[in-house]
C-alpha cells in the first residue's frame, strides 16, 4: 500500500464508485493505478514500471504511445473526431472498410463497423438470423457452437459462450438455448480426431432445419480457456455448413491481425466463413472499434427480405478517430515484420516457458504464435501469482487455472524472457 495521500485518495474513490470488469461492487482487491504507458511498459503512480504481457486484453499489438498511431489520432482530431454515420460518410471509414475487405479471406465484401467486439458478434448473429428470415426460412433461429468458446458479454453472444464458463446456469430462462457440441480436441498439431469430426458433422445435420449458423473462434479459443485446435475442424465445418444450408461465422476478435502467426486464423484452414468478426487489435489498442464482415450472398439475402435493411446503427458507428488509428495500425502491419516478430515471440516463449512443465501442479504448457499459456490443475492463487509477477516487474492477469501472456509484437527477447520467468514463478506459488 502506498503512502502517497493523492494516490490513496484516488484508490479510495475508485473502490467507492468505479465498477471494474468481472468484479463485485465494492471491489475486494485494489487495482493498480497506471499513470502512463509507453512501448511495452506501464508506469504506475507509485513509480514502479511493469512490462505489459497482456497488450491490454490483446489489443495493443504495437505497444503504447506508438508515434505513428499517436500522429494519426492527432491528425484526425484536427479534422473531426466524430460525425454520425447515418446519411454521412468519411474517408477514414471508407479506407478502413476497403483494407479489411482486402486483408480478410476472399469473398468477404461488406463491412459493418461497430463499437465493440460483443456488438460485432451481435451484428453477426443478427445478420444470420435475418438472412434466413429474409430468404423464407424463418425457422432457422438457433446457433451451434462448440464448448469452451467466448464471444462477448452481451446477451446473444453470451448464449454461444461456453455454457459452464459463461455462467449459463445463472442465466437459465433468459439466454436463448443454443446447440452445443464438445470442445474441439486440443492441439494445433494434433491429428484430426475422426470420431469428433463425425459428432460435429452429425450434430449439424441433425439440427440443420433449425440452425441459422455455426459460430466459432477459429484455431484459438481465447477467454474460454486459451485452447488451440487443428485448423482441419474449420475446413470440416465449412463443408458441412455449406452442405446443410447453415451459415458459418468466425469470431476473429482475439485471433485477428497476426496473433496466431497468420494474419487471420482462418488462413490456417484456407476457408472463408460467411460472416467474420474482428475487434481488439483492430485499432492497435487505442480506441474501441470492431467490425462484422459478410459475403455478398448474405448481404443480398438480407436486402431481398420483407424488411430489406439491417436494423442496426450504433451512435458512434464508424468513428473517425478509431477508423484513422485502425488504418494507421494496419499500415504498421503492412511491411510484414509482424510475422517475424510473432515467430520470434513464439520461439522465445517456448524456450522461456519450458521449465514450467516441471512445476508441480502444471498440467500443460502451450505456445502458438504470440500466445503463451501455463495451465495448472487448480485455480490460480490470484494474490500470490500477482505478487510473484509484479515483484518481477511484469503485468499479467491470470484467470481460472491459466497463467498466460499475449505480448505486444514489439516486445524484445530480453523482456519476453522476464515475462516467461515471472510466469514460471507465478506457477510455483500458485
Ligand atoms: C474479447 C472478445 C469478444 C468481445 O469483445 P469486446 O470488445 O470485449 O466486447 C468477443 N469474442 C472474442 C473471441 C473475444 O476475444
Amino acid at each position: 500500500m502506498t503512502s502517497d495521500p493523492a494516490i490513496r485518495e484516488l484508490l479510495r474513490l475508485d473502490a467507492h464508485h468505479v465498477w471494474h470488469p468481472y468484479g463485485p461492487m465494492p471491489a475486494t482487491v485494489a487495482p493498480l493505478l497506471v499513470e502512463e504507458a509507453s512501448g511495452v511498459r506501464l508506469r504506475l503512480a507509485d513509480g514502479r514500471q511493469l512490462i505489459d504481457g497482456m497488450s491490454s486484453w490483446w489489443a495493443a499489438i504495437h505497444g503504447y504511445r506508438h508515434p505513428v498511431l499517436d500522429a494519426a489520432l492527432a491528425e484526425q482530431a484536427g479534422r473531426m473526431s466524430h460525425v454520425m454515420f447515418g446519411g454521412l460518410t468519411h474517408e477514414p471509414a471508407i479506407r478502413l472498410a476497403k483494407a479489411l475487405v482486402e486483408l480478410t479471406p476472399d469473398g468477404l465484401e461488406h463491412v459493418f463497423l461497430c463499437d465493440s467486439g460483443s456488438v460485432s458478434v451481435e451484428v453477426a448473429l443478427k445478420m444470420c438470423l435475418q438472412y434466413w428470415r429474409s430468404t423464407g426460412r424463418p425457422g432457422k433461429t438457433r446457433m451451434l457452437t462448440w464448448r469452451g468458446g467466448y464471444h462477448g458479454d452481451t446477451f446473444h453472444p453470451m448464449s454461444v459462450c461456453d455454457p459452464e464458463g459463461g455462467m449459463h446456469s445463472l442465466w437459465r430462462g433468459v439466454l436463448p438455448e443454443q446447440v452445443f457440441v464438445q470442445a474441439p480436441p486440443p492441439g494445433f498439431d494434433a491429428p484430426l480426431d475422426e470420431s469428433y469430426a463425425d459428432v460435429l458433422a452429425r450434430t449439424v445435420e441433425e439440427h440443420a432445419d433449425e440452425l441459422a449458423a455455426v459460430v466459432v473462434e477459429p484455431v484459438v479459443q481465447g477467454a474460454g480457456g486459451m485452447r488451440f485446435h487443428n485448423p482441419g475442424y474449420l475446413r470440416l465445418l465449412r463443408e458441412i455448413t455449406r452442405a446443410n444450408d447453415v451459415l458459418l461465422v468466425f469470431d476473429e476478435i482475439a485471433t485477428g491481425f497476426g496473433r496466431t502467426g497468420a494474419f487471420f486464423a482462418a488462413e490456417h484452414a484456407g476457408v472463408t466463413p460467411d460472416v467474420l468478426c474482428v475487434g481488439k487489435a483492430l485499432t492497435g489498442g487505442y480506441l474501441t472499434m470492431a467490425a462484422t464482415l459478410c459475403t455478398t450472398e448474405v448481404a443480398e439475402g438480407i436486402s431481398r427480405g420483407e424488411v430489406p435493411v439491417l436494423a442496426h446503427g450504433p451512435t458512434f458507428m464508424g468513428n473517425p478517430l478509431a477508423s484513422a488509428v485502425a488504418n494507421a495500425s494496419i499500415g504498421l502491419l503492412a511491411d510484414g515484420t509482424w510475422r517475424d516478430d510473432v515467430r520470434r515471440i513464439e520461439r522465445t516463449l517456448r524456450e522461456g516457458l519450458a521449465p514450467a512443465a516441471d512445476v508441480e501442479g502444471v498440467v500443460d504448457v502451450r505456445v502458438l504464435g504470440g500466445i503463451g499459456v501455463v495451465q495448472l490443475d487448480h485455480a490460480v492463487d490470484m494474490a500470490a501469482a500477482t505478487e510473484a509477477l509484479t515483484s518481477r516487474g511484469v503485468w499479467l492477469r491470470p484467470f481460472r487455472d491459466l497463467i498466460y501472456t499475449m505480448p505486444p509484437y514489439i516486445m524484445s527477447d530480453a523482456d519476453l524472457a522476464v515475462v516467461a520467468e515471472a510466469m514460471v514463478a507465478a506457477a510455483e506459488v500458485s
